[in-house]
């Protein structure tokens, strides 16, 4: 598995479709400062799933969207995608080729697809979790975040690891069902109350 291609259309500094193709094994991105390297990086994140504004290095997830130049208007939308070779099939998914794209309006949430097909946030970490570029994308060293990794809680440093053996995914999951539970045992009591008001 390896990241073929990664496109970039209204996303931070791109405002028009820009298209970088990888081929395996190491890509450097060089330019002055300034130029959008790391915003690359952020579209990275970003199309496969990232949540946190801070983490994109923004104050707002809408500050993704292209906000305009000197010479530029503003856009309305920012759109990402993502395509992997998938042929050795490390993705658990039956295509050879995958592509994962991300689209967000000013006015609204992000919209995913899954070669093509409209997919939840959800079925994008799932699809991802087990790959080693997962949800927290630890996988993604940005400037400075070494340091926060040295320096991390216990608990930090457990959800890394977590994060790399692919546990997290199903704790995420027990965590939802636990949710659910304690939910339906409120129902429950409810329920309960009621009928004891009736007898
Ligand atoms: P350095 O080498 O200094 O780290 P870099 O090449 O990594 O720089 P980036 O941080 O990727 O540069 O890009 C910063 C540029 O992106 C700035 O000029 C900033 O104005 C621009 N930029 C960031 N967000 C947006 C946005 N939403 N709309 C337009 N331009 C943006």
């Amino acid at each position: 598995m390896y990241l073929k291609s990664l496109t970039l259309r209204g996303f931070k500094s791109f405002a028009s479709a820009t298209t970088l193709n990888f081929e395996p094994g190491i890509t450097c991105v060089v330019g002055p400062n300034g130029s959008g390297k790391s915003n690359v990086v952020d579209a990275l994140s970003w199309v496969m799933g990232e949540q946190g504004a801070k983490s994109l290095r923004g104050g707002k997830m809408e500050d993704v969207i292209f906000a305009g130049t000197a010479g530029r208007a503003p856009l309305g939308r920012a759109e990402v995608v993502l395509t992997i070779d998938n042929t050795d099939g490390a993705l658990p998914i039956e295509y050879a080729e995958v592509t994962i794209s991300r689209t967000m309006f000013r006015n609204g949430g992000s919209e995913y697809a899954i070669n093509g097909s409209s997919a939840r946030l959800l079925d994008v970490q799932d699809l991802l979790s087990d790959s080693g570029i997962g949800r927290e994308m630890h996988v993604i060293v940005g400037q400075g975040q070494l340091d926060s990794i040295l320096q991390a809680t216990p608990e930090g440093r457990r959800g890394f690891i977590e994060e790399a053996a692919g546990v997290l995914k199903h704790r995420k999951r027990k965590e939802k069902a636990l949710r659910k539970l304690e939910a339906t045992e409120g129902n429950l009591n409810r329920l309960s109350d009621l009928i004891t008001e009736i007898r």
